[in-house]
């Protein structure tokens, strides 16, 4: 009899997006002449940048031709891209990295959840709360979580640590050890930032408290204020303790190409049950090798064209429109009397829902009166209830749109 992993029944369905759709539904049956605007995706609009596309077509050119015809590549990428990343990501801002410490793949999600197959079930894991909820569901998948209580919101063995207006979104250390625990900066969903000193605490906790850190910074090139790192290597001896996550995905519009790496310096050592010091960035290279077959030759070319000048440029762009848009949604929210954060070194608003509306009837305020969709907060864990996400990925029209109806909103 063939059984199966009985971590999957744990899971409960995914609800947040299939809850909004069916509401939207509703609304759409009401009032099917209304124009809604999302600003509740998690998706990019803007196309592929030229000199990207230009490159996926001089790769596909070299595919239909024996003499550039490419294979299997080396699962852990082509180090033409591997050295690209070095150069354009990290020796600038002082990180000093090998071509074997990068390892390519098919986007972050992939990353974050595989990594799991090289870390122990007894690990204990924190998250940040609220949280993208895959670094969650991927522990529960993995027997981590433990199991679900009856508020239907926290897993018994994870360690929720919230992040709300209250502590300014700065997480602080759980009075029970974790060991491993997940930050991302700028964060899905609050749109927040840690300071190089906050982010020096958290290594420092992990360097004494022999906890790995799993740092996702999908959103870095949203940063624009200094100060801000945008690679947790910056910070002294991180990567002792740290592994970093990186997409192409919001950087330069790769959500449909799929595109991202993983970091894994060699100077981190985990134990294994005989408390002997383990290789991480061997084992990672092991997993990678033996279930992954590389990211495909074209849109690693794709990924490299985006480190070109003109690509840096075409990129840049697109990251200044969207920005351009939180700055829009930012103003205008705050002109209309509600408390917001985040929006200035990521595309993600967080509002605080007023007049303690909770983040589900705000969602069918603004849609109803409004005809604009969001995300509710506590979609993305308890202590997103009362509050509410809202991207800056929309068009520009879209956004001048909802601002309009704001503006006129009676809240
Ligand atoms: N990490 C965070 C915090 C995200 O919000 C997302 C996507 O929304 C990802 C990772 C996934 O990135 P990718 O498209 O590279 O899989």
């Amino acid at each position: 009899m063939a059984l199966i992993n009985e971590n999957f029944l744990k899971l409960p369905e995914s609800y947040l997006f299939s809850d909004i759709k069916k509401k939207v539904e509703a609304f759409k049956h009401l009032h099917p002449d209304a124009n809604i605007i999302s600003l509740g995706i998690g998706d990019v609009t803007r196309p592929i940048a030229p000199v990207v596309i230009e490159a996926l077509h001089a790769a596909v050119d070299e595919m239909g031709d024996s003499k550039t015809f490419r294979g299997y590549g080396p699962e852990q990428g082509y180090d033409f891209l591997q050295k690209k990343i070095i150069e354009n990501d990290y020796i600038h801002r002082g990180v000093d990295l090998a071509p074997d410490e990068i390892f390519i793949s098919d986007g972050a999600k992939s990353d974050i959840g595989n990594i799991g197959d090289i870390l122990s079930m007894q690990n204990r894991v924190a998250v940040t709360d609220p949280v993208y909820p895959v670094y969650i569901d991927t522990n529960v998948m993995g027997g981590r979580a433990g199991n679900i209580a009856k508020d239907g919101q926290h897993w018994d063995n994870i360690i929720y640590i919230p992040c709300t207006s209250e502590n300014n979104f700065i997480p602080e250390p759980p009075s029970v050890r974790p060991d491993i625990i997940y930050l991302c900066y700028p964060n899905n969903p609050t749109g927040t930032t840690l300071s190089k000193n906050e982010l020096e605490k958290w290594v420092n906790y992990a360097l004494e408290n022999e906890t790995l850190i799993l740092f996702d910074s999908a959103y870095e090139a949203y940063i624009h204020d200094e100060g801000i790192p945008h690679s947790i290597y910056e910070v002294k001896d991180a990567k002792r303790v740290a592994i970093e996550f990186r997409s192409f995905s919001k950087t330069a519009g790769f959500t449909g190409l799929r595109c991202g790496y993983t970091v894994v310096p060699k100077e981190l050592k985990l134990y294994d049950t005989s408390k002997k010091k383990v290789n991480i960035n061997r084992l990672w290279n092991r997993r990678q090798t033996t279930k992954f077959n590389g990211t495909s030759y074209i849109v690693q070319r794709a990924a490299e064209a985006t480190y070109s000048p003109v690509g840096k440029i075409q990129i840049q762009e697109s990251i200044d429109y969207y920005m351009r848009n939180a700055g829009l949604l930012k103003d205008c929210l705050q002109k209309a009397g509600l408390q917001i954060y985040g929006g200035d070194n990521a595309p993600y608003i967080w509002v605080k829902t007023p007049n303690e509306l909770s983040s589900w009837k705000f969602f069918d305020r603004l849609l109803y009166e409004c005809h604009i969709v969001g995300t509710p907060g506590v979609g993305f864990g308890p202590s997103g209830e009362g509050y509410f996400r809202l991207t800056a990925f929309g068009r520009y029209e879209d956004t001048i749109e909802s601002i309009s109806r704001i503006q006129n909103w009676k809240l």
